[in-house]
């Protein structure tokens, strides 16, 4: 299971990205980011899920390995 710390960095640059564009409330935090904590948690969008987006989208172009290291590199890029 992918080792997310619940930084919240990602629900707040969804500006670097337009699949997110429909959650983004304007400045690139999401609608849904309140006391960075994610408001609908458990009904968060697919997009979100980073477990259930590798077996939807990602499973046939990278190893689970290969797609943690991308998951990773791109949490510590939005931490700084
Ligand atoms: S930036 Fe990475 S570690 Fe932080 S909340 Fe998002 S997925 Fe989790
Ligand atoms: S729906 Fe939740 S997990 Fe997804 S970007 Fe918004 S606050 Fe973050």
């Amino acid at each position: 299971m992918f080792a997310c710390d619940g930084c919240g960095a990602c629900c707040k640059n969804l500006d670097k990205s337009p699949i997110y564009e429909d959650l983004n409330r304007g400045d690139g935090v999401c609608k849904y980011l309140i006391d960075n904590q994610c408001s609908v948690y458990e009904n968060r969008p697919l997009l979100c899920r980073v477990d259930e987006s590798y077996e939807a989208f990602f499973k046939q172009i990278y190893s689970l390995e290969e797609y943690y290291e991308l998951n990773y590199t791109m949490c510590a890029k939005l931490k700084i």
